[in-house]
């Protein structure tokens, strides 16, 4: 915590140097790291096909892994920032996607949140900086704690489609920012998508309050594009 009061107070007077490449930058990042993650991403947001439609930025890799590995785990929360322009850019340009959204007035963005622990412990959430980001850009509510991780789930890394399914029953439940709400719509916002597991817990927890789920919108996806 006082690392990052220290840093923010520095970053203050001087530039930090662009966290990928530690060149100088003027934004969060230099432009020619900007370029190689610009790279990284999938044709006009690839649109993976299901049930819920499903926005992906780009893909895994690079320059774009490196920005997200920034932002996670070296202290770099400010990555989200243009992470998320380029997701809410790309949103605002998938017609399909957005048309008979935009005009819903009670469509509402929702992170999927993080056990409170390991937000603790890591000071903040990326699914909910970059739609933080992404709502600058669109002008949609960011319900921040729309979603609640009432119980920390096993590492996914490592278990079969079952397990990860079990492993995420019931792992989120209404939060507190929608209990109140009018919302009967929302977008939800996550860093990675890889299986789906944890966005279908999510879906699940919304539906057995009656909300809608318009769309489901992550930075990068390690599935390759051939993949369903
Ligand atoms: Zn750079």
């Amino acid at each position: 915590m006082l690392r990052n009061f220290f840093q923010a107070v520095l970053n203050l007077f001087f530039k930090p140097n662009c966290p990928l490449c530690d060149r100088p930058a003027d934004t969060q990042l230099c432009p020619y790291c900007q370029k190689q993650i610009l790279r990284c991403q999938l044709p006009r947001g690839k649109q993976f096909s299901g049930e819920v439609p499903l926005l992906v930025w780009g893909q895994y890799k690079g320059a774009l892994k490196q920005a997200i590995v920034a932002m996670k785990y070296n202290n770099h929360p400010e990555v989200a920032q243009p992470l998320g322009y380029w997701l809410a850019e790309t949103w605002l340009n998938t017609s399909q996607f957005n048309s008979s959204n935009i005009n819903n007035q009670r469509l509402v963005v929702v992170p999927i949140p993080m056990f409170s622990e390991k937000q603790k412990k890591r000071g903040f959430n990326q699914a909910e900086l970059l739609a933080r980001s992404f709502c600058q850009v669109t002008g949609l509510p960011l319900k921040s704690q729309g979603l609640e991780r009432i119980r920390d789930t096993k590492a996914q890394f490592g278990l079969s489609a079952q397990q990860r399914q079990d492993n995420l029953k019931d792992a989120f439940r209404l939060g507190k920012d929608l209990r109140q709400s009018q919302a009967n719509s929302v977008l939800i916002v996550d860093d990675i998508y890889t299986t789906g597991a944890t966005i279908k817990a999510a879906i699940e927890a919304f539906r057995q309050q009656k909300i809608t789920v318009a769309g489901i919108l992550a930075i990068a996806t390690t599935k390759s594009l051939s993949d369903k």
